[in-house]
């Protein structure tokens, strides 16, 4: 294994000095001359362990696919994505299910519960040379060498596959960087060995240009099943098959109204769908279309409108609809009056586009104008409230997923302890909690050196006393006089 780059160190590694211990059984020309071609469809399930290049199941899964432990297998997901993975058995995967870790469930654009094909993978080589880049938030502010520090113990460890156009990501102590594969050479996937050239040299690779199903999907939305099985019924199916509904001859439902205090999840909730169902994400922000000028705000609205349905399938999301769109005979505003007026003209106006959907919210849903609360607009309404014990919990559980906690951390007992949080409260206690667990080691590193000791980034786990700490320090966004029973 070499790198390639300006200034950096070149190495040159035999394939003798690459151990593929992680994966013992993995013989990459026995795999290629095995054919087993027939499809394979398997539902994804999280992975426990945390590698991005393996996929498990179970041991009668394995046998009924006649895959071998460590056997490349060609995995396929959604929007034509596919990548290779090397194959390992563990019986706790029930037989219809495989399981792939975060990384690899957004490379293939799926999501737990997705169906996702399999297929013996008979044709990969091992790579010549392959070119890798890190994303740019992820390293931001790391100082050290990062062939050093994260790719070359990450290809050394075992014989890892990759796919032009995947992201990985690479642990250093308690930090994650993530990759993106630039280019592979001789083909699409191959297999990184001993004699594979490392090249990451060149500008990192900019986050916001990357397909947005990176961002939030259903499995980051805690404690709202209810709202979104609600949700899915009647957004999925007419964006992704609006024709059903013209056959039968009725609209689709054409706006969801989500209401409930800020922070329950309502952005969260619109950007999954539109994630989910790989449609196009249009974000109108109430009071920013607002404008003093004549006629400005309705043309600021009109124009929204016409770009997500020039990009159509597309979910359009206007947040605080109260500030644009209040009761017209409660209002002064000659504005506001116009706006609401344009937004029903449009909202009517969408009824025959039916693959346009309108989500908004609101925390204050009887100041809207009754108009936009009849059939045909925003006929659905949905009720965030504030998350009870076990939705807590669930939500808790979402924010600490990829932090390493303490075997002392009691989510159960954080969870009765945070009365009245709601999403974001939680999301911002854990971060508090990890921030002071970085505090409390702050003396044991030399901030002037460039890198830190792994010693120290691997002793760095998150314990229930800096959760303690954290709910002593924070309080929820808001007191509130309601919540849901607990
Ligand atoms: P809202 O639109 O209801 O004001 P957001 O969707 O903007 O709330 O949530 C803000 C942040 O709070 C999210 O980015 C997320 O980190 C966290 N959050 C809120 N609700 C949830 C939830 N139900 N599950 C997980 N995280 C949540």
């Amino acid at each position: 294994m070499a790198e390639s780059g300006k200034g950096n160190e070149k190495l040159v590694w035999n394939a003798a000095m690459v151990a593929p211990n992680s994966y013992p059984e993995h013989d990459p020309a026995t795999a290629i001359l095995r054919k087993k071609s027939a499809p394979n469809k398997l539902i994804v399930d999280d992975a426990t362990n945390d590698d991005n290049s393996v996929l498990s199941l179970s041991t009668a899964t394995m046998e009924r696919l006649k895959f071998y432990r460590g056997d490349m297998v060609l995995i396929k997901g959604k929007k034509r994505r596919d990548t290779v993975l090397i194959v390992l058995a563990d019986d706790n995967v029930e037989d219809s299910k495989v399981r792939i870790n975060k990384v690899v469930r957004q490379n293939l654009r799926v999501r737990l519960g997705d169906v996702v094909s399999l297929y013996a993978c008979t044709d990969i080589k091992y790579g010549n040379r392959i070119h890798v880049l890190p994303i740019d938030d992820s390293v931001e502010g790391v100082t050290g060498n990062l062939f050093q520090n994260y790719l070359k113990p990450y290809f050394i460890e075992a014989y890892r596959p990759v796919r032009k156009g995947d992201i990985f990501s690479v642990r250093y102590g308690t930090h994650t960087a993530e990759f993106k594969v630039i280019e592979t050479d001789p083909a699409v996937y191959c297999i990184v060995a001993g004699g594979t050239v490392i090249h990451c040299e060149g500008e990192p690779v900019k986050r916001k240009d990357q397909p947005k199903h990176l961002d939030v999907g259903y499995d980051d939305i805690g404690g709202c099943r209810r709202q979104m099985a609600q949700i899915r019924e009647v957004v999925e199916l007419p964006l992704s098959h609006p024709q059903l509904f013209k056959s039968i001859g009725i609209e689709p439902p054409s706006g969801i109204l989500m209401f409930g205090p800020p922070g329950t999840g309502k952005t969260m909730m619109a950007r999954a769908v539109a994630n989910e169902s790989g449609v196009f994400f249009f974000l109108i922000n109430g009071p920013e279309i607002m404008s003093n000028v004549t006629g400005e705000s309705e043309e600021n609205l009109r124009k929204a409108f016409k770009e997500a349905e020039k990009n159509s399938p597309a979910v359009i999301f206007i947040d605080n609809l109260d500030s644009i769109a209040p009761k017209r005979d409660k209002t002064n505003g000659e504005v506001e009056r116009r706006v609401v007026s344009e937004l029903l003209a449009l909202m009517d106006g969408f009824k025959s586009r039916s693959n346009v959907v309108v989500m908004a919210a609101t925390n204050c849903p009887n100041s809207i104008d009754p108009a936009l609360r009849r059939f045909g607009r925003f006929d659905l309404e949905i009720d965030f409230g504030i998350p009870n014990l076990a939705e807590r919990l669930e939500i808790l559980r979402i924010h600490t997923r990829d932090m390493k906690l303490g075997h002392d951390v009691d989510l159960e007992q954080i969870a009765s302890e945070t009365y009245g949080y709601v999403g974001s409260d939680i999301a911002s206690l854990c971060s508090q909690a990890a921030m002071q667990q970085i505090r409390e080691k702050m003396d044991l590193f030399d901030l002037d050196d460039e890198t830190i000791d792994a010693k120290i980034l691997n002793s760095l786990a998150v314990t229930m006393d800096n959760f303690r700490y954290a709910l002593r320090v924070s309080k929820p966004a808001a007191l509130r006089e309601t919540s849901r029973s607990l």
